[in-house]
């Protein structure tokens, strides 16, 4: 159904010892928008979004992606940038993201292609054929968010995409998400960084201390 949300989570709650990382968060993320999880360090944004990906499992509350309560039955339209970067070093660039699409079911010679085409609209045609311990850091996390959307996933999910970045790889990113959102492709991404927020969202939630403290419009968040 279209008008389904991406994905909706309802009082998403998650303890760790006695520490309650995220209390009763509800999220619903429409279809084909940027939606951003905004919020301080520590507020429970990577583990409300490694709930929502089925990653970990919620202590209490409900989440569905495409309204199917297991994401990982849904995977294959996933795409997910995950806080801890990680890319094989011996691999090339256009390798290693045909490598993560395969993982998601990509064809090899498809993704290589896309790889490529994605690499060359990203403007790091210059680095198809570099190894990843050659690139710098910020180049290396943009092949691997190109790994997390080369299987055209209809839901992108990117946990603090921009940090580490230098401004050119951020102008980078921000157009990357843009068009994937042309393509039509929901986006979820965090950060603790308003001004990303403001940019790119169509709407936003933040988080402090593991609770929702506002849901709505970067204009309602400004005011
Ligand atoms: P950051 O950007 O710093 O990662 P965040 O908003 O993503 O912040 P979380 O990583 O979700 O926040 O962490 C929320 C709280 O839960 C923090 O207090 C953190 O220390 C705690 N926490 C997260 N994961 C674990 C874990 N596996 N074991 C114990 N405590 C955890």
């Amino acid at each position: 159904m279209a008008d389904q949300p991406a994905v909706r989570a309802s009082g998403l709650t998650k303890y760790f010892g006695s520490r309650t990382a995220v209390d009763g968060v509800d999220l619903s993320v429409p279809q084909g928008m940027i939606y951003g999880v905004l919020g301080p360090n520590g507020a429970g944004k990577t583990t409300t979004l490694r709930m929502v990906l089925g990653i970990i499992e919620p202590d209490r509350g409900t989440r569905a992606i495409f309204g199917n309560p297991r994401p990982r039955a849904v995977g294959d339209r996933i795409g997910y940038l995950p806080e801890e970067r990680g890319l094989y070093p011996a691999m090339k660039a256009r390798e290693a993201i045909a490598f993560m699409g395969a993982l998601r079911g990509l064809d090899w010679q498809e993704g290589r292609a896309r790889a490529a085409t994605l690499l060359e609209n990203a403007g790091l045609g210059h680095a198809v054929d570099e190894k990843i311990r050659k690139l710098s850091k910020g180049m290396a996390q943009l092949v691997q968010l190109l790994g997390s959307l080369v299987h055209r996933p209809d839901l992108i999910v990117l946990d603090e995409p921009f940090s580490g970045l230098d401004p050119v790889n951020q102008e980078r990113l921000e157009a990357l998400i843009v068009a994937e959102r042309a393509r039509g492709a929901t986006i979820l991404f965090s950060t603790h960084v308003m001004a990303h927020a403001e940019r790119l969202c169509d709407r936003l939630a933040i988080i402090a201390g593991g609770k929702r403290r506002f849901e709505g419009t970067v204009d309602d968040a400004r005011a």
